[in-house]
């Protein structure tokens, strides 16, 4: 496995896997890996001849206040740990590598997949993150690349992307890797004390509970979503932000669930806020 900071090196290794037919798997990514990354890693390693792991704390996806300086960073661990997962590429440039100083051109998806949600409480969020994925893909042109269920605003956004700007890469989601306890894998899960972590807990109970529900027979989503607040509520370190039963196309609120719905949620424990959701569909 070999690391490369600039894109000039990168597009060349990229060149000599095109000239061989090699198709080309790229996992977007701001490192601290953990198991969740890992396997979105091993799935391109299974699709993909050459996965090309980029590694970059995303500047522009951070809002004002936010955790950009403390995130997590370990690139001695993520380059271990990336290459024992058969990784062929990581790609670990600087901020000016991707932001050179006079930088001015950003790609965002408009209306509601980007304003509701993630979106309502995090201004710009989405706009860094759809920006630094374009640039991923240009500067890689990956046949397939690989997102998270953990992040399903996210991933829908960037799919969005790829469609309206016909970008020729497949855009696959993987399933979202938890702890045993149902925690779902976060780099900023290393944030939460002892007691936190056991509270954290709620947001995986909370969203097993709607599930549960749905296939009861459920398909209101204001019960479903009183339920998930009602379990939030009885944990008194938890602090909830949103939950949401929404249509699996554009994250727009339902009535009622047909067959299948997300429900999001995002939770604030002490300092630390999290996400989750699951897919829940009807028997
Ligand atoms: P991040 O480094 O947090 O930006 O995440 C990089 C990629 O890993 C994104 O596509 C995330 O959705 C994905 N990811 C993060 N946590 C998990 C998880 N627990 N399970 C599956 N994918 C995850």
């Amino acid at each position: 496995m070999i690391t490369v900071t600039t894109i000039t090196e990168l597009r060349s290794l990229v060149i000599e896997e095109r000239i061989n037919r090699r198709t080309v798997g790229l996992v977007p990514t701001m490192g601290a890996f953990h198991e969740g990354h890992l396997s979105l890693m091993r799935q391109a390693r299974e699709q993909t001849d050459f996965v090309i792991v980029s590694l970059f704390v995303n500047p522009t996806q951070f809002g004002e206040g936010e955790d950009f300086e403390a995130y997590p960073r370990d690139e001695e661990r993520d380059q271990a740990l990336a290459e024992e997962t058969g990784v062929n590429v990581v790609f670990a440039p600087a901020v000016e590598e991707i932001y050179p100083p006079e930088f001015s051109t950003y790609v965002e998806v408009e209306g509601s997949i980007t304003s509701r949600l993630e979106g309502a409480l995090r201004p710009n969020h989405f706009k860094g993150v759809t920006t630094v994925v374009a640039k991923l893909f240009d500067i890689v042109g990956p046949d397939m690349a690989y997102f998270g269920q953990k992040d399903l605003q996210q991933a829908y956004i960037v799919k969005r992307m790829a469609g309206d700007l016909n970008m020729p890469v497949e855009v696959i989601l993987c399933p979202t890797a938890r702890e045993a306890d149902g925690l779902a894998m976060s780099s900023r899960n290393v944030y939460l004390s002892p007691e936190e972590r056991k509270a954290a807990t709620v947001l995986f109970r909370s969203l097993s509970n709607a599930e549960h529900l749905v296939q009861e027979g459920e398909r209101h989503a204001h019960v479903i979503k009183e339920a998930v607040r009602e379990v939030v509520a009885a944990e008194p370190l938890a602090d909830l932000q949103y939950a949401e039963v929404c249509d699996t196309i554009n994250l727009d609120n339902l009535d009622e669930i047909e067959t299948e719905a997300a429900v999001l949620l995002a939770v604030k424990i002490g300092k630390t806020r999290l996400i989750d959701n699951m897919i829940v569909r009807r028997p």
